[in-house]
């Protein structure tokens, strides 16, 4: 199986006031296209540093990140912005949704660079909230939405362009039990059509639920990793 991500001796040194906080110290691992792999550590153990490093809003000190076989840590400005459009989605626990916008207009404007025109935006933002079950949401803005559909809003925004990878940042850290299994059903439904998925979580039981393999992040370091189940080759 080909490799979708391959971080190599990654590291990240934040430096607060005088101190410095090493959130990533020389981090490797790979994923396979089409996998879904669960990422659970404590908090402060570096897990938001690592995506938002493969997202491409921020950028490692040493070390490479291969995605499909690009290099992002060479990569400029412009390239990084191209790569955060079209190559990763991200979600966050607290859904990023802009507030005076509905759940369409959410959607239609991550699609705003992609050269489409308003109509065919529409159709396109429609047809994903639909495949996400808020066909009758179209028209909510994100406070008269429950955290359960604001997340599934945010991933349907989030799949807008057509990412291979999904990076998702404690997609359930603000739901209750209920809802949080139902969107793990959703994401991995998403990775059983074929898309690859980095989840971020303190939930380690849910994330055995869905994951192919759990890495676990102590201080910056990967200390553990578990394959739960074997991942089936898709296109
Ligand atoms: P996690 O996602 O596992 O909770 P983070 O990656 O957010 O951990 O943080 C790892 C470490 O880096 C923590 O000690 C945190 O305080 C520190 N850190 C994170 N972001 C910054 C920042 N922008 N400036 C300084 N320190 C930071």
């Amino acid at each position: 199986m080909k490799p979708i991500l391959l971080v190599e001796s990654c590291s990240r040194t934040y430096q607060k006031g005088t101190v410095q906080v090493e959130a990533l110290k020389n981090v490797s691992f790979s994923m396979n296209t089409g996998e879904m792999v669960g990422l659970i550590g404590r908090s402060g153990s570096g897990k938001s540093t690592l995506l938002n490093l493969i997202g491409g809003l921020d950028k490692a000190d040493n070390g490479h990140i291969w995605i499909q076989g690009k290099d992002l840590t060479g990569m400029n400005r412009k390239e990084l912005a191209l790569h955060r459009r079209n190559t990763v989605g991200m979600i966050f626990q607290s859904f990023n949704l802009i507030a005076s916008r509905t759940a369409l207009e959410n959607i239609m404007l991550a699609l705003a660079f992609g050269g489409k025109n308003r109509s065919d935006r529409k159709i396109i933002g429609k047809t994903l909230l639909d495949s996400v079950g808020l066909a009758e949401r179209l028209n909510h803005r994100p406070g008269e939405l429950s955290g359960g559909e604001c997340q599934r809003v945010a991933i349907a925004r989030a799949l807008a362009n057509r990412p291979q990878l999904l990076l998702a940042d404690e997609p359930t850290g603000n739901l209750d039990s209920k809802t949080s299994l139902e969107i793990y059903q959703l994401l991995s439904e998403l990775n059983r059509n074929g898309i690859s998925i980095l989840m971020v979580t303190h939930d380690e039981k849910g994330a055995e639920k869905i994951a192919h393999r759990i890495l676990e992040i102590l201080d910056g370091r990967i200390i553990r990793e578990s394959k739960l189940k074997d991942q089936i080759e898709t296109g």
